[in-house]
């Protein structure tokens, strides 16, 4: 296997962060150097993001690691991605999803056919990649299990709970240059959790930032 040494360090160093066992089985079986440009390829395990094209990135490992933990995901789920880029952490998610199924939404086309080509190739068969604005969610299949945002959102934003099942889960990165991630769990109202400091690019479209 490629990159056997490598994608094994990287393991072990996520669980030294105390990421799960289950998250880390689902990274285990994801080719993540097959969702990073060939100029990339010899750094595609370390724990940083790396530059995909048109101005974005791929997201460190441990930053998919720990939005997976804290979606707490199961198997038969219906997942949505804002923010698809590689097509990587919505493979990782669909690891998890099993039976279930990965909707991911991309701004860029350019990348959405990036991110299909990768899945493609990692053999991974249960996402379907939209080009749309995500700041809007994505209607046509809500309500979700799952909402996870990979772009800085100005705000908690209704487009997205409002297309959560009652007992679903949302992550996302709220501010402008800095980001506090929120994990919001939906009941009767919503549950707002602080999870720390992050950094991502910022959500553009309707909803984000102009
Ligand atoms: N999850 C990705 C990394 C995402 S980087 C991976 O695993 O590789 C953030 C992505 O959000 C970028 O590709 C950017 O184009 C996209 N994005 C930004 N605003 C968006 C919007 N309104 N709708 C959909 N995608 C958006």
């Amino acid at each position: 296997m490629e990159f056997k040494v490598e994608k094994k360090r990287l393991i072990e160093e996520l669980r030294q962060h105390g990421i799960s066992e289950r998250v880390l089985d689902a990274m285990r079986k994801v080719p993540r150097h097959l969702f990073v440009p060939e100029r990339e390829r010899s750094h595609a395990y370390a724990d940083y993001p790396l530059p995909i094209g048109w101005n974005q990135t791929i997201s460190a490992p441990h930053m998919v690691a720990i939005m997976c933990d804290l979606l707490d995901i199961q198997d038969g789920m219906k997942i949505l991605e804002i923010g698809a880029g590689s097509g990587y952490h919505a493979a990782v998610m669909a690891v998890l999803a099993g039976s279930g199924h990965v909707y991911a939404v991309e701004l860029i086309e350019g990348l959405a056919y990036f991110a299909r080509d990768n899945l493609k190739k990692a053999g991974i068969d249960n996402v379907t990649i939209i080009v749309e604005d995500g700041s809007l969610g994505l209607p046509d299949y809500a309500p979700y299990d799952r909402i996870s945002v990979a772009a800085a959102a100005p705000d908690i934003l209704d487009t997205l709970t409002g297309q959560l099942k009652v007992g679903g889960k949302l992550v996302i990165p709220v501010g402008r240059h800095f980001q506090e991630l929120y994990l919001v769990t939906k009941t009767n109202g919503l549950k707002k959790e602080a999870k720390g400091g992050v950094v991502f690019v910022p959500l553009v479209g309707k909803k984000g930032f102009k």
